[in-house]
C-alpha cells in the first residue's frame, strides 16, 4: 500500500517517518497510508513557505487573484475526481461530496472577496498638507489545521483568503483523509500557483505542535473540536501568534406550536442526519414547544425510518457511514446510556451495518432528552438526535442559553415576530428562520459563539481580512522648501 507524501514546495515530498492507515470507512479496511511529520519535515515546510514570501506578496493582488482564477478552474475540470476521493476517505455519499466539492470551488471563488475588502482608508488633509492613510501588508506564513468532517471546503476557506492577502501557507489536514486537498495542491502548481505557497504537510498534533511553536509562523487557523481549538489557542497567543480557533458545535433547532409539522420534520431529519450528523451544524438536538412535540416526534420518527442508508457510491443512498470505528463506538456509548440518564430512545442505529463490514450507524431519535443528560451536553458527532420538550419559547431559550456551545440555533415558526425576537434571544453565532443548517455564502462571515469559536473574527468575510493582513498608519507631508521648524510638542493637527 503507498504511502501519501507531503506536498512541499510545488512537489510531493515522501517521508521517512512513522505512517499511520488511511482507513474506508464503508469497508473499515486500509486503502493506504500517511506520514506523521517529525519536526524536521515541519520546519521544511515553513522554511518553503517563508522562501515563497517576499516574491508572492510582492505581486499585485489583482495578479495573484488572477492566478486563484485559474486554480479555480482547474478545480472546476477535476470535480469528478475529487468528489470521488472526498468519498472513498470520508464515507459520505455521493451527494453529499458533490455537494462538497461545489462548495469548496465556491471557496476559491471567496479570493474576489478579497480585493474588494482589501482597500484601505485615506484621508487628504488631516492637518496642513498632511494625509494620513493606511498600508496593508500579509502577515507572513500561515499555519492552517483542518478536521476530517469537510476534507476539502474546510482546507480552502481557510487558504484562499490568507494567499489572496499575499501570505503563504502551510497546511495540516486530518490525517483520517488528505488525499482530496494534496491532489488540489498539485493541481494550483499546475494551473499557476508559485511553489512553496501552498504547502500541505502529513501528520498529527506534533506536526501541530511544532507550527504552534514555530518562529516564522505569524498567524494559526484552526478548525476542530472545542477542546482542540481552545487549547492551541492558548498555546499560540502565549507565542505571540495571531489565532483563530474554530470549535465544535451543539445546534438547536426550535420548532414552535405554529410551524408547519411537515415542513420542520423534512428539515430536522435532513439536518440531523446528513453527512451522518458529523457536521459542525448539524441539527443535534430539536427543542418542541408545547402541544407541537407528539405530532413533530412522529413525523421526524417515520422520515428516520425511511432514510436510505448504505453504499455511498450510489446516488440515492442518503446516509453513509461514520468516520471511524472509534467514533462509531463513542456514539454507541451514548445511546446505551441514554436510558439510564432518563431519555427514551425511540430509533436505535447501533446495529444497523447496512450490509457492509465498515462503521455504519442508523438514524437515532432520542426522547425526552433533559439538560443536564450528557445527551445534551456533549457534541455527539452522529447520527443522533435529540428531542427536548418544552412548555413556553422563554423555556427554549433557557436550554440554548445553558449550553457551552453556540455555533448555529434555528427556528421554525410562521411567526415573523417571533422570528425577529429569536434572532436577538439565541445565543449562537449563525442563526437560521426556518433553514434548519444556516451556514452562510462566503461573503458573509462564520463564527460561533461561546466555546464554539475562541477568535475575536469570523472565518470569512471582511474579518478574515483582518485577521490575514497587518496594517501601517502612514501620516506624510510633503514640505514646501523652508517651511518647517523646531516644535517640542505632541504632534497637533493645528
Ligand atoms: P479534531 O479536533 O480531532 O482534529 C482537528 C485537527 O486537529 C486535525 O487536523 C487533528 O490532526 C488535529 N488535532 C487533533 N488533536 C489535536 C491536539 N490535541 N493538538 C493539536 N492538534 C490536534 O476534530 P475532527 O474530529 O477532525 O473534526 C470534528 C470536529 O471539528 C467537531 O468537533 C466539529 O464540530 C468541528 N468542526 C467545527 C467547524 C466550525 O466551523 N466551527 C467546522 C467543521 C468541524
Amino acid at each position: 500500500m503507498d504511502s501519501l507524501a507531503h506536498f512541499v514546495s510545488g512537489r510531493s515530498v515522501p517521508s521517512l517517518g512513522a505512517t499511520i492507515p488511511i482507513v474506508d470507512p464503508v469497508t473499515g479496511k486500509a486503502i493506504g497510508s500517511v506520514p506523521m511529520a517529525d519536526q524536521h519535515e515541519v520546519d521544511v515546510a515553513v522554511a518553503a513557505a517563508k522562501a515563497a514570501l517576499t516574491s508572492w506578496s510582492a505581486l499585485g493582488i489583482q495578479h495573484r487573484i488572477n492566478i486563484i482564477f485559474d486554480m479555480r478552474q482547474s478545480l472546476v475540470e477535476a470535480s469528478d475526481e475529487l468528489v470521488d476521493l472526498v468519498i472513498v476517505e470520508t464515507g459520505k455519499t455521493r451527494s453529499d461530496a458533490a455537494a462538497e466539492v461545489a462548495r469548496s470551488i465556491e471557496a476559491v471563488g471567496l479570493a474576489v472577496n478579497a480585493s474588494t475588502l482589501y482597500a484601505t482608508p485615506y484621508t487628504r488633509g488631516v492637518s496642513s498638507d498632511v494625509n494620513t492613510f493606511e498600508v496593508r501588508y500579509p502577515i507572513g506564513v500561515v499555519a492552517a489545521i483542518s478536521p476530517f468532517n469537510f476534507p476539502l471546503i474546510i482546507p480552502l476557506v481557510q487558504t484562499m483568503t490568507a494567499i489572496a492577502c499575499g501570505n503563504t501557507v502551510v497546511i495540516k489536514p486530518s490525517e483520517r483523509n488528505p488525499s482530496a486537498l494534496l491532489r488540489t495542491a498539485g493541481l494550483f502548481t499546475k494551473a499557476g500557483l508559485p511553489d512553496g505557497v501552498l504547502n500541505v504537510i502529513l501528520g498529527d498534533r506534533r506536526a501541530v505542535d511544532r507550527l504552534i511553536e514555530h518562529p516564522d509562523v505569524a498567524g494559526i487557523t484552526f478548525v476542530g473540536s472545542s477542546a482542540v481549538a481552545r487549547d492551541i489557542r492558548t498555546r499560540g497567543v502565549a507565542h505571540n501568534k495571531r489565532v483563530q480557533a474554530f470549535g465544535g458545535g451543539k445546534n438547536h433547532m426550535v420548532v414552535m406550536p405554529d410551524a408547519d409539522i411537515s415542513i420542520a420534520a423534512d428539515a430536522a431529519v435532513s439536518a440531523a442526519y446528513g453527512a451522518a450528523g458529523q457536521r459542525c451544524m448539524a441539527v443535534s438536538v430539536v427543542v418542541a414547544v408545547g402541544e407541537i412535540a407528539d405530532a413533530l416526534v412522529h413525523e421526524i420518527k417515520t422520515r428516520a425510518c425511511a432514510v436510505k442508508i448504505g453504499a455511498v457510491a450510489e446516488a440515492s443512498t442518503q446516509l453513509g457511514p461514520v468516520i471511524s470505528d472509534e467514533s462509531r463506538k463513542r456514539i454507541s456509548g451514548y445511546v446505551a446510556n441514554a436510558a439510564s440518564e432518563g431519555a427514551v430512545v425511540l430509533l436505535d442505529g447501533r446495529q444497523h451495518s447496512a450490509g457492509h463490514a465498515g462503521w455504519f450507524f442508523g438514524p437515532t431519535l432520542i426522547d425526552h432528552v433533559k439538560p443536564g443528560m450528557r445527551l445534551h451536553s456533549d457534541e455527539i458527532f452522529g447520527p443522533v438526535l435529540a428531542v427536548v420538550r418544552v412548555e413556553r419559547y422563554e423555556d427554549a431559550i433557557e436550554v440554548i442559553s445553558a449550553h457551552d456551545l453556540g455555533n448555529g440555533a434555528a427556528i421554525f415558526t410562521r411567526d415573523g415576530s417571533m422570528a425577529n425576537r429569536f434572532t436577538d434571544d439565541a445565543p449562537a453565532g449563525q442563526i437560521g428562520i426556518n433553514v434548519p443548517i444556516p451556514v452562510p455564502v462566503y461573503f458573509h462571515g462564520f463564527a460561533g459563539w461561546k466555546d464554539s469559536a475562541f477568535s475575536e473574527t469570523k472565518l470569512h468575510g471582511r474579518d478574515a481580512i483582518a485577521f490575514l493582513t497587518r496594517t501601517k498608519t502612514v501620516s506624510a507631508r510633503w514640505l514646501k522648501p523652508a517651511s518647517s521648524s523646531v516644535e517640542l510638542h505632541f504632534p497637533s493637527t493645528r
